[in-house]
């Protein structure tokens, strides 16, 4: 209902003119997507903010082009930004994770529109050639059509049968699970804890492995995509950029490691995982040569905004066209700016939690 309203808003917003006028306010600024993962079969009902039906990546494609927003590749637009000579509403499009989608779906659209992105990739799964864990366990609870599921086989420490109609159950058990799999077991025993837990919930785990829905790209799919002009770069080798100094640049040299020899060269751009970072961490990343962080916080960069904490736009299929439309033209990012002022009247409130995403 409330996102009915606000598209029906952003409707009147554009008849009246509103997103031209954001368009002309915002023009200097650099736009820069950010896409996971694309539909081989129902993924995107299953994660609609992650997983793109192909055909609306082509869509989106095709927007950018016929309004004229330039399709820059990042490491240019970053300098440009800085001297302050970017073509108007220049946009970056980057991909995060590695999925195995962005090679077999994405790469196609990529070469049909002649258009350059970034790849961040986590380079864990890379040559494991199983599913990432924690999606194909919460997509077989999604997909299983029983209504409860005995647990004494599994092998989780957890006896007896659990309702997955509870929604508050089914989701402490899928954690439960996953913490599970995630500490006490190797990458051949979370296959093994798959396969049972597929059979329990009645959906085919073996079909999910082998159409690599959550699997990741190979050293040589990623050997061809840089091939084929798409910029490679740093997202840790698992997915994860703690607060504690040596881990998180452990992370990032275990990354390096794999990534560096494909790519033939220096990486120098990062992509913290889900998102996740503090400014602490501003300094680590320069002494290890990272000249520029992706974040998950919305909005439009300038040239003042700092290089190692870049804000993007999120875009999935939950997404209506006018919603994408409204961040491209800007309108979404002036109502931002206008409510983060008008927070920082409310008594109580920080100039940080004005700043943060609602
Ligand atoms: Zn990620």
């Amino acid at each position: 209902m409330r996102n009915n309203l606000r598209i029906l808003v952003l409707h009147v917003a554009k008849v009246v003119g509103l997103f031209h006028l954001s368009r002309r306010l915002t023009r200097s600024g650099l736009r820069i997507l950010c896409y996971h993962a694309f539909e081989f079969e129902d993924e995107s009902s299953f994660r609609a903010r992650m997983f793109l039906r192909p055909q609306t990546f082509a869509k989106r494609l095709e927007f950018l082009r016929d309004r004229n927003f330039p399709i820059l590749p990042l490491e240019q637009a970053l300098i440009l930004l800085e001297q302050r000579k970017l073509p108007s509403c220049s946009t970056v499009i980057t991909i995060d994770d590695g999925f195995f989608s962005v090679y077999q779906l994405a790469l196609r659209f990529l070469k049909l529109f002649s258009v350059p992105a970034t790849v961040y990739v986590a380079s864990y799964y890379c040559d494991r050639g199983n599913p990432v864990f924690r999606l194909a366990v919460q997509y077989m609870f999604w997909k299983s059509r029983l209504s409860e599921i005995a647990l004494d086989d599994l092998g989780v420490g957890l006896t007896g049968k659990v309702s997955i109609r509870d929604s508050v159950a089914e989701e402490k058990l899928i954690w439960t699970i996953i913490q599970h799999g995630e500490t006490h077991c190797d990458e051949p025993q979370r296959r093994r804890l798959c396969e049972l837990l597929g059979r329990q919930l009645g959906v085919d785990y073996d079909h999910i492995a082998n159409t690599r829905i959550f699997g990741m790209m190979t050293s040589s799919e990623i050997s061809d995509l840089i091939a084929a002009g798409v910029d490679i770069q740093l997202h840790t080798h698992r997915h994860r950029f703690p607060e504690e100094q040596s881990v998180a640049l452990k992370e990032l040299e275990d990354n390096r490691t794999v990534l560096e020899p494909l790519a033939g060269k220096p990486l120098r751009h990062f992509c913290y995982p889900s998102g996740i970072f503090s400014e602490k961490q501003f300094d680590w990343l320069r002494a290890a040569g990272i000249d520029s962080a992706t974040t998950c916080q919305p909005g439009i960069n300038s040239s003042s905004t700092e290089k190692l904490a870049l804000v993007r736009f999120l875009d999935g299929e939950d997404i209506s066209e006018i919603e994408f439309e409204a961040e491209l033209y800007g309108l979404t990012e002036l109502l931002r700016r206008i409510r983060a002022g008008l927070r920082q009247f409310i008594p109580g409130r920080s100039r940080r939690d004005a700043r943060s995403p609602s």
